[in-house]
């Protein structure tokens, strides 16, 4: 059988732990016999992040804004206890963080949905992206303790000396503030990533602030979502079938819970922290979500959302066996190769792309899965199977 062949490679970064063990896995027995596969290989595995002083990890997003397509292996964010663990030069930041700041992207979370893995949203009938916004808010803002009476302002300095100060409280006893801020360059392209990937997946498009209470700020990033799809993408949307919805967050989570899902749902920082946890636990499982970060220019790098699985990869270590969940890892290289293959006019490697989707879930519906599925699947007597013949079982559908 001649092997498909590509045109352009995809940035491949590889990672840590038991995700870099299915990584090759997954490249052995359902990439490299069907695909003449062209990557440009990263290695982002700790050690060689230490060596390189993390230059490989922004050597990797510079490639990826070339290629337009990356693939990414969970990796491990140091903490004080890795930094012992791998005698770490220093705390490296984490890859993800340096990859988005990079390329400037919104991370959009997607569930992988199966028969027999039933969201407990019993109407959920279709998968619920999550896409957050990762600037800004609380996540830096300034907070103050107040001891006791007295009066908080606001004060706004512009470059010419000039001030403009807005009263925030007059206390009169002891109590909290805090100030935070957002940038519109930011919010901008938060809100072109969103209506692109709306356009590339044919999903409709939610977004949802509490601009009634918060007149100016929430009223921005609505005003801001309007603004450039008014200018931008009305009519692209029109054309693709889809449509922009915008409404106050409390509605949008009512409409959520009762929607049989199939649409995007843009968040806010602090709403798609605590929104991504709840849809995906509601959908089963952190080891069925995907991820793909996708930048204001059409550059999109995908994985898995989950991390490196590290009680496994000592059990590995040990010489025991595993059954880890390569579900997530597998959608990642899907969706690279069929985004390299739209972007190349490359017919045989997006169809590639779809078998081998089919292939993993006709596995899990057939009732061979790993043991995390195998917990919480209403298919009854599941075969329990391995980290490898889990892989193996997809390889033989395929
Ligand atoms: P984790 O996602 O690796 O594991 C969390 C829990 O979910 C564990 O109980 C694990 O057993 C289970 N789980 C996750 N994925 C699974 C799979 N594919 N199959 C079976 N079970 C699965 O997160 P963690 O334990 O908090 O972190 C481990 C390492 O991963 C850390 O060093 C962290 O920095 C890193 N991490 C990386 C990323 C990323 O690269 N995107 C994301 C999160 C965590």
């Amino acid at each position: 059988m001649d092997k498909i062949k590509m045109t352009t490679p995809i940035v491949e970064m590889d990672g840590d732990e038991m995700t870099r063990i299915l990584w090759q896995m997954i490249k052995d027995n359902l990439l490299l016999p069907y695909i003449d596969l062209k990557t440009e290989y990263y290695d982002l595995g700790l050690e060689y992040r230490d060596q390189t002083d993390d230059k490989v990890t922004t050597d990797s997003a510079l490639a990826t804004k070339k290629y337009k397509v990356a693939v990414k292996c969970a990796t491990i964010t140091p903490n004080a206890a890795r930094v012992k663990e791998y005698n770490l030069k220093e705390m490296w930041k984490s890859p993800n963080g340096t990859i988005r700041a990079i390329l400037d992207g919104t991370v959009f979370r997607a569930p992988i949905v199966v028969k027999g893995i039933e969201p407990c949203v019993i109407n959920w009938k279709k998968p619920i992206t999550i896409a957050r916004h990762a600037y800004g808010d609380v996540y830096k803002g300034s907070e103050m303790k107040i001891p006791g009476a007295g009066k908080v302002e606001l004060v706004y300095t512009a470059a010419d000396g000039t001030e403009v100060r807005e009263l925030v409280h007059n206390f009169e006893s002891a109590g909290i503030v805090q100030g935070m801020h957002n940038i519109n360059n930011s919010i901008e392209s938060f809100a072109r990533s969103c209506f692109n990937y709306a356009l590339d997946t044919k999903q409709d498009l939610w977004f949802a602030t509490k601009d009634t209470i918060s007149k100016k700020y929430d009223h921005t990033f609505k005003d801001i979502f309007q603004d450039i799809f008014d200018a931008e993408y009305e009519n692209r949307f029109q054309e693709a079938g889809i449509e922009y919805f915008y409404t106050l967050i409390d509605d949008a989570v009512a409409r959520v819970m009762k929607s049989e899902g199939g649409y995007i749902w843009a968040c806010k920082n602090y709403d798609g922290d605590v929104m991504s946890d709840m849809v995906s636990s509601a959908f089963g499982s952190l080891a069925m979500m995907t991820s793909v970060l996708v930048s204001p220019d059409g550059d999109f790098e995908y994985e898995a959302a989950h991390g490196t699985v590290q009680r496994h990869y000592y059990q590995h270590l040990k010489g025991g066996e595993t059954s880890t969940n390569s579900v997530a890892t597998i959608f990642a290289w899907t969706g690279a190769l069929r985004k390299r293959g739209e972007l190349d006019g490359n017919q045989e490697l997006a169809a590639f792309a779809d078998k081998l989707e089919q292939a993993t879930i006709d596995t899990i519906e057939a009732g061979e899965m790993t043991k995390d599925l195998a917990l919480i699947t209403t298919i009854e007597n599941p075969t329990v199977l391995n980290s490898e013949n889990f892989i193996k079982a997809i390889a033989t559908r395929l």
